[in-house]
Formats: C-alpha cells, sequence, structure tokens
C-alpha cells in the first residue's frame, strides 16, 4: 500500500481518461434515473447509487473514502460537524436505555453532548480518568453497556490515550472502543492499528487546516465482531423494517455499521456535509502530512521556550521529554504531537489577560488547529461562569491557557509571547 503521505495526496479519487484532475464539485440535491425499476432497487439498496444528497453525494464520497484510506478503515461517512460525528458513532449502536464509557478528558463539546443531550435521550454516560486502571474500567461496565470512548491526543488537557489497553479491556468485555482522532489525525496516528474500532474526527480542524469549513467524519474499522453479540447489537444483528427487513451485519457483513451510518441515521437525521465543504476538506487533506509534521515541530519549539521562561508555571505538551504522558506519545504518536498545548503563567488572572491582550501575532479564538496561532483562556472565556473551585473541578486549572501553534516561521510565534509575557509584567 502507498505511504501515508501519498494517500493524502492520491486516496478517494482516480480521474479516468479526460476527467478533472481536482475532484469536481456535484452540487446537485438529485440524480437522474430512467425507469421506475432502476429507483426501486436503490431504495432497497440492492444497487448501489445516488438519488438525494442528503443520502450520499458524489464529492462528499471521494472524500469520506479518502478518509477511509487514510486510517485504513472499511468505509467512512463524513457529517456536517464534529459533533454530529461522535453523536452517529454513539447512537449507531447505543439508544435509550444503553450505558456508555467515556474518558473524563474529552472534548467539552463531547462532554456535554454524551453527559447532558445524550442523558436527557435516555443513555447514561460513566465518564472515568483516561489513565484509569483496567480493573477500574472494568468495574464501570454494566449488562446495557454498548460502547467505550475517548481522544487519541485530548482537547485541551493534550493527554495522550494508551488506546491499545483501552481496547484490550473494551475487547474483553465484548465491547467496541470509539476514538475520537482529531488532534492528531491519520497522518500522526492510525488508532486501527492499536485495536481502535470506530474512529471520529472533527475535520473542522487540521484536516481542513485553515479555518473555513465546519465537519466531521465517521469511520469504520470494519473489525468489530457484531455477530458474537447479537443481543447487545440488535440495531446492526437483525431486521431494519425501514429497510423492508435487511439486516445489517447479513448484508454488508464488515461494513455493517458504516452501511447503517449512512442509510439509517443520515436519512433520518439529515447531518449532512455539503460539497462544497468537502471540497475544501479534501484541498487541506492533500497537504495535511506537511502541515502536521510543520504543526508538531514548531510547537516543540515553543513548549521547550516556555518551559525555561521563569514567568512560566508550567507547560503540558506530550512531545516535552519530561512531559507525564512523553512516553505514550512516543507509542502513538512518533512523528509529532500536533500543535496543540497548554500552560500556565506565575501571575494571576488578571496579568494572564494583560498578556493575551499584549500579543500582536497570536490571536485569541475559541478554534485551535488551523494555519494561523491562536490561544484561549478558559477560565476567562469558554468556561467564564464557574468559579475556580468549579474549574478545578471540571478538571480544567484557572490558570490554563491553550495555545494552538500555527504555520507561521517559529521564532515570530516565540518573539510574540516574549514581548507579551515581559511588556504585561509592567
Ligand atoms: C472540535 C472538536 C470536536 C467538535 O467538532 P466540531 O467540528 O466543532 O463540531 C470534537 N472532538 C474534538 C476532539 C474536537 O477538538
Amino acid at each position: 500500500m502507498a505511504k501515508i503521505d501519498t494517500l493524502c495526496v492520491h486516496a478517494g479519487y482516480k480521474p479516468g481518461k479526460g476527467e478533472p484532475r481536482q475532484i469536481p464539485i456535484i452540487q446537485s440535491t438529485t440524480f437522474r434515473y430512467e425507469t421506475s425499476d432502476q429507483m426501486g432497487r436503490l431504495f432497497d439498496l440492492e444497487d448501489s447509487g445516488y438519488f438525494y444528497s442528503r443520502l450520499q453525494n458524489p464529492t462528499v464520497d471521494i472524500v469520506a473514502a479518502q478518509i477511509n484510506e487514510l486510517e485504513g478503515g472499511v468505509g467512512a461517512v463524513l457529517t456536517s460537524s464534529g459533533q454530529a460525528a461522535n453523536l452517529f458513532a454513539v447512537i449507531n449502536i447505543a439508544q435509550a436505555g444503553d450505558h456508555i464509557i467515556a474518558a473524563n478528558n474529552i472534548y467539552g463539546g463531547t462532554f456535554n453532548l454524551l453527559g447532558v443531550s445524550l442523558k436527557k435521550l435516555g443513555i447514561d454516560v460513566t465518564f472515568i480518568k483516561a489513565d484509569a486502571e483496567d480493573e477500574e474500567i472494568e468495574k464501570a461496565i454494566r449488562p446495557n453497556t454498548k460502547l467505550i470512548f475517548g481522544e487519541t491526543i485530548s482537547n485541551p488537557g493534550v493527554e495522550v490515550l494508551d488506546i491499545e489497553r483501552w481496547a484490550n479491556v473494551s475487547h474483553k468485555n465484548g465491547l467496541p472502543l470509539i476514538i475520537d482522532n482529531t488532534f492528531a489525525t491519520p497522518v500522526l496516528c492510525r488508532p486501527f492499528q492499536w485495536g481502535a474500532d470506530i474512529v471520529t474526527h472533527s475535520t473542522t480542524k487540521y484536516i481542513d487546516g485553515h479555518g473555513v469549513s465546519v465537519g466531521g467524519a465517521v469511520v469504520d474499522s470494519g473489525a468489530f465482531p457484531w455477530d458474537k453479540y447479537p443481543e447487545r447489537f440488535p440495531g446492526l444483528t437483525s431486521p431494519d423494517m425501514s429497510y423492508h427487513g435487511l439486516t445489517y451485519t447479513r448484508k454488508f457483513g464488515k461494513a455493517a455499521f458504516i452501511v447503517k451510518a449512512t442509510t439509517h441515521l443520515m436519512r433520518d437525521l439529515g447531518s449532512i456535509q455539503s460539497p462544497q465543504n468537502a471540497f475544501y476538506l479534501h484541498l487541506g487533506l492533500q497537504t495535511l502530512h506537511l502541515r502536521i509534521r510543520r504543526h508538531s515541530e514548531s510547537a516543540l519549539k515553543v513548549a521547550h521556550w516556555l518551559q525555561h521562561r521563569p514567568e512560566v508555571a508550567w507547560v503540558h505538551y506530550p512531545g516535552l521529554e519530561d512531559d507525564q504522558h512523553h512516553s505514550l506519545a512516543l507509542k502513538y504518536c512518533p512523528d509529532g504531537c500536533s500543535g496543540v498545548m497548554a500552560f500556565g503563567l506565575k501571575g494571576g488572572r488578571s496579568y494572564d489577560n494583560r498578556v493575551l491582550d499584549a500579543l500582536r501575532l497570536i490571536t485569541i479564538e475559541t478554534h485551535v488547529a488551523d494555519c494561523h496561532t491562536c490561544v484561549l483562556h478558559p477560565a476567562s472565556h469558554t468556561h467564564r461562569q464557574l468559579s475556580d473551585d468549579q474549574l478545578k473541578a471540571a478538571g480544567i486549572a484557572p490558570d490554563l491557557i491553550r495555545l494552538s501553534i500555527g504555520l507561521e516561521d517559529p521564532e515570530d510565534i516565540i518573539e510574540d509571547l516574549r514581548q507579551a509575557i515581559e511588556s504585561a509584567k509592567a
């Protein structure tokens, strides 16, 4: 198989004679057929073909195939956002009355999705520490548990998950492991190689890489043996009455999970990616391998520099040799740990804010993981309604500053931090 850099440029699309070199944007909601029978067979899932862009669109499919190849799966579906991707991945196998387990250091949006919105829909969740021992994870498993969920590199704590260990515990108990691989991207880590069963992405971050389009993806490894646990996964192993009683595992084998996500969830929930945004994602993917390594190299330089400043209390970046997660980073992300880090300053909250205000090149944004370096202080921004004690309870240090290193010259980024840290002291 071609190497990952080649796949970034070529996967998903091979134009034939006289066809466009770059992927075409098929900006059409509907597709034409010649006979009533042709159309009928599509609705029976007897033939594959396009009929309505809420289910499938040729441009979107090219990019889904590209991400699928990069991750090494059997199929992928693009969604309107990363939130939708994680929602789809979970509710494709869990429903009211079920229970799921997730690492407690996951992205705040996903934490709310699982802990608040899905709870209201009747799916119960137990959050456990990402470094929990195997026994602790197993203790949280109930008869109605359907899946386990974690992030390769957590946002914003930048902690690396021991995917192989989590996968082993999951499989020992007949459960699939879903990994949100947003920060690592398939260039830095391919979770399927370590036993993950389903991978999700917020493509809004490094895959897009330029801050232009919101999107998500769900990728299926095809490796989880749903048929072995028919009672636990009836949605995949028993007849779907909304498709004339077809059974996904019987009809689609290894691709059962992803076919159900596309034909059933996308049909009913409609959280589609647009052809135009899929095109932007494709452009981003074609340079992802170059960008993510540069993000990682620059971040390591900045993290080293911050570590040696007297004004800096602490720095978390798994690429640092003395970071708590460095050995996991060497195992799972040997080529780099992305551009995101967290650090704290010694001067208290008003100093934090003066430093942010003094930045000239680095901008204050809620976004991360694109070509522009940006910074966020959760205690003053996204989590400003919480007291310091409440912040600590939510696992967010009151002095935590999240820094996302872009593609500028790292010396200019360091110079901007230096002048802000020094001028804010006066
Ligand atoms: C941003 C993010 C999401 C949510 O993605 P959106 O595209 O903003 O909906 C999910 N997981 C992680 C790790 C993220 O960083």
